[in-house]
């Protein structure tokens, strides 16, 4: 499909990132927020990735100075949604907040309108009630670090049009994303359902005294022929997102091994400021 206009509601972590993928990638970009500090904390976020864009994929002054030209802000959702051919919805992972932003997109969308959301944990057949048109309404997830990690997982609720998913894969490949799609909805889509059982897998092995971090990961990696483990990922990912998730599982499960990991992780590490990659300190120093 032709973007003459891609938007992304919410400059957040993933959402900057999207947006400046997209103007690296040729599209003309708009990066929506709620007001002008968000707006402001969006191009604080965005000046980090030349650097980034520069070390990992080498690229090129002008291709980085192009990137700049094609990405513009507002803090005015008219002025952002206004016939755009693709919206990315990147704003917080609450229900009332989707549904207050898409309601804010009726009177702005054209038919072809393609609106995809970046959930990480609510179902396109969830949000689908509060989409301005859900003929036109999907998942797409990106993985945090987009230019390197540049899987889009693709989900739709049933009965979403065949032309619809067509676009949105190829809208992911028109953001030099590797497609994946999930052909019946899963929480977690593809890499999550398979990453975070196998983490908490290993976190209950710890808290359970079977085993200490630096050893469970030296067994995954020797065994799997792989350079990081569960403990290693966990550094990265952070530790008090660690114990949200944690505590999520908890209330949906009633697995008391969920809270035992979470009460673990806030006291030994997360109330000592070690959270991970981000601190210098998690399960290993940095
Ligand atoms: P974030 O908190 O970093 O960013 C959210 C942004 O939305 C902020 O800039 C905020 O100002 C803005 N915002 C808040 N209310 C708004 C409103 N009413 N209208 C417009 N903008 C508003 O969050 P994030 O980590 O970027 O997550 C955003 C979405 O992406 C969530 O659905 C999350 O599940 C998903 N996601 C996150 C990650 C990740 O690693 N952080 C990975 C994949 C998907």
């Amino acid at each position: 499909m032709n973007i003459n206009k891609l938007v992304v509601l919410g400059g957040g972590v993933l959402g900057s990132q999207i947006a400046y993928q997209s103007a690296y990638s040729g599209i003309p970009t708009v990066i929506y927020d709620i007001s002008d500090d968000a707006v402001d904390a969006a191009k604080l976020r965005v000046a980090t990735y030349p650097a980034q864009f520069q070390r990992d994929l080498n690229a090129t002054d002008t291709a980085l100075e192009e990137a700049a030209s094609r990405l513009t802000y507002t803090s005015d959702i008219a002025k952002a949604g206004l016939n755009a051919d693709v919206i990315i919805e990147a704003v917080p992972e609450q229900p009332a907040i989707k549904e207050s932003v898409y309601d804010q997109l009726k009177p702005l969308i054209t038919a072809d309108t393609l609106l995809l959301t970046n959930s990480s944990t609510l179902l396109p057949s969830e949000l689908i009630k509060y989409a301005p048109n859900p003929a036109r309404f999907l998942a797409m997830h990106f993985a945090n670090q987009i230019w390197i990690h540049n899987v889009a997982e693709i989900m739709w609720a049933e009965g979403t049009p065949t032309q619809a998913i067509d676009d949105a894969v190829d809208v992911a490949k028109q953001l030099q994303m590797i497609p994946i799609k999930i052909q019946k909805e899963v929480s977690g889509y593809v890499m999550n359902s398979i990453f975070l059982p196998m983490i908490y897998a290993a976190l209950f092995l710890w808290a359970d005294g079977n085993s200490d971090p630096h050893s469970i990961d030296k067994d995954w990696m020797v065994s799997m022929g792989v350079d990081r483990g569960p403990f290693g990922f966990l550094d990265l990912m952070g530790l008090r997102t660690a114990v949200n998730i944690a505590k999520g599982f908890y209330q949906q499960t009633n697995d008391e091994r969920y809270q035992l990991v979470a009460d673990k992780l806030q006291s030994e590490y997360v109330n000592h400021n070690k959270l991970g990659a981000e601190t210098g300190e998690g399960f290993y120093t940095y």
